[in-house]
This record gives C-alpha cells, structure tokens and sequence, in this order.
C-alpha cells in the first residue's frame, strides 16, 4: 500500500498502523482526528507521518481509507466525506455493528459506494485512543467483511490483503448475519459486565462489597472499563439484534434462577456442566486455532 489514511486514530485505526508499519506492508500512513493532541500522540509515537484535523488534507493521495470512529460520528463523516469521495481509493471501515453503517452510507449517498468495503476486526481491548494501539492486536484474529452485491471484487481483494498482512483471518459475511452474531458474543457481554459493575455499585454497602470481590468478578467485568461513549453507541447502533440478544439471556436467566430456587440440585449440576463443557470446547478450540 502506497498510503493508509485513517478516520480516527485510537486504539483500531493506530493497531492496524502499527501491525503494518511492523511487516512494512504501507510506505505512509496519514490520519485525520477532532482533536489535534490526538494526532500529536499519534505521530509521537510513529502510528502515522502526517495528521490533520481537516478530512481532505488527511484523505490527500490516499489508496486505501478506513474509518475508525465511534458509531455516533459515521453520519457526519460519510456527510464530509461525500464532496470529496475518493473514488480511485478504497475505502473501508471497522465499526462494531454493519447494518447501521450501510445504512448511514445510503442515506448520504443514495447508494453505498462500489469502493467501499464494510468491515469489523473481531479485536480489542477495554483502552481507547492512539497510546493504547499495539501492532499485534490483529494477530490470529478474525475480521468480518460484509461487502454489498455492487461493491467493486478489486476493493474486497485489497481490504483482505490488507487484514492478511497484519496476521487477521477475514471472513465475509452479509451484514445482518454479522449483527446477530457479535451483539451475542461481544455486545451482550458488554451488557453484562457494565450492569453487574453498576448494580453492585448502587449497592448501599457497596464499598465493603467490593473489598470482598475476588478475581472472577474482575475477570468477568475487565470490559466495563471500555470506553462508556463508544459501547452506548455500539448498543445503539445494533439495538434490534441487542435487545433480542438480551431477551434471550433474561429468558435462561429466569430459568436458572428457578433451578437454583428449586431443590432439584442435579438438574442445577447438570446446567452447570453443560456450561462448562461448552466453554472448555470453545477455548479448547479457539487454543488449537
Ligand atoms: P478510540 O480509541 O476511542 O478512537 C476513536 C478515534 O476516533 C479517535 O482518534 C477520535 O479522535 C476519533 N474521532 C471521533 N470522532 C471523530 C470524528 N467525528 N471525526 C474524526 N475523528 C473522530 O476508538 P476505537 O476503539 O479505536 O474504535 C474505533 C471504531 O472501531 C469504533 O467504531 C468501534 O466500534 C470499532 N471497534 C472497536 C473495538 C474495540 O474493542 N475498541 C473493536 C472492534 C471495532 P479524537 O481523540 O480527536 O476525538
């Protein structure tokens, strides 16, 4: 790639930077973000060669364009961008839920764009911004693509090679598909995490709950310390496929409660163990993988 210009510069758009600066799969990276600390941070620490806050001086001379900015701000770039769309250039994206992204694009531009790719790195951490980015972040990990029936065979090609040389598997997927999933594995554990952090938090006696807490409910809450705007736009953005993912978990959560308010303490081992072989056979083959 001849120069990477990326739409927000945090912890998605600096790891990709970064992992293709490491295997010098790119010769320029350029970025665009609101605040021009962000892009001092990120040229600080080599991410990219250029940053500016104005969009088409970032996007100049770009091939290959990937927005990296919360799910709130896509209406407004896809507006800043329509004037000035690249149309030699490919252009892609990492937001956390597609349908609403293609969406977003309709709305501006009628039609979604040929060159535009939609896409998600199955990836991340609970730490935002530009100084939380790391070139392995991608490694080993999947990526969703969700192109349309016109997008352009050359630019899924090029998206691919690009999540490729960072070590990503890339899978495409139609975008629906892609929203059921991930509010299931990734925006309904986000849900959890934050609750439970909240309901113990309102707690009268919270203080002397929390001194009590041990590793398990630190392990399971590590991602409520994810960024607040960028999940409550995530939870927006998906909301059909969230909140059905959450009717289904309050449905077996009411009928574990009632195996647990029952005596039947077999069925409750039973319930237990099921759970527990599903998930040693997950990470059993996620380590194989
Ligand atoms: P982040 O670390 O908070 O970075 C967001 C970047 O976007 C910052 O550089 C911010 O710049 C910039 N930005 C915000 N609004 C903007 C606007 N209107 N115009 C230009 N730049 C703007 O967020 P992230 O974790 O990299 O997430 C980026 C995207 O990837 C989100 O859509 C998210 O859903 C998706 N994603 C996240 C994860 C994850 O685990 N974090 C995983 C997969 C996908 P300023 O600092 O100047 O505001």
């Amino acid at each position: 790639m001849r120069q990477l210009s990326l739409i927000g510069i945090g912890l998605i758009g600096g790891s990709l930077a970064a992992g293709l600066r490491t295997v010098k799969a790119v010769e320029r990276v350029t970025a665009c973000a609101r605040r021009q600390e962000t892009l001092d941070t990120a040229q600080y620490l080599e991410l990219i060669d250029f940053g500016s806050t104005d969009l088409a001086q970032a996007i100049d001379g770009a091939d290959m364009i990937m927005l990296a900015v919360p799910m709130g701000a896509y209406r407004g770039v896809f507006e800043a961008l329509k004037p000035i769309w690249p149309k030699d250039a490919v252009v892609t994206d990492a937001g956390s839920s597609k349908t609403s992204v293609i969406e977003d694009a309709q709305a501006v531009f009628g039609e979604v764009p040929d060159n535009f790719v939609p896409g998600h790195p199955v990836a991340g951490t609970e730490r935002s911004g530009p100084a939380a980015a790391f070139p392995e972040l991608y490694r080993h990990k999947r990526v969703v693509l969700t192109p349309q029936a016109n997008t352009r065979a050359d630019a899924v090609e090029k998206v691919t090679a690009m999540w490729q040389a960072v070590g990503a598997e890339v899978h495409c997927m139609s975008a629906a598909h892609h929203d059921e999933i991930l509010a299931l594995t990734s925006h309904l554990p986000h849900v959890i995490a934050y609750q439970l952090i909240e309901t113990l938090a309102q707690l009268d006696d919270q203080r002397e709950v929390f001194s009590f807490a041990a590793g398990g409910l630190k392990d399971l809450t590590r991602i409520a310390s994810s960024n607040p705007q960028m999940w409550a736009d995530i939870m927006q953005a998906n909301r059909e496929a969230v909140l059905a993912s959450m009717d289904h978990y309050m449905t077996d959560m009411q009928r574990l409660r009632d195996l647990i308010a029952g005596a039947d303490h077999a069925a409750l081992e039973d319930h237990f163990e099921r759970a527990k072989q599903a998930r040693d056979r997950w990470i059993h083959t996620a380590e194989v993988h």
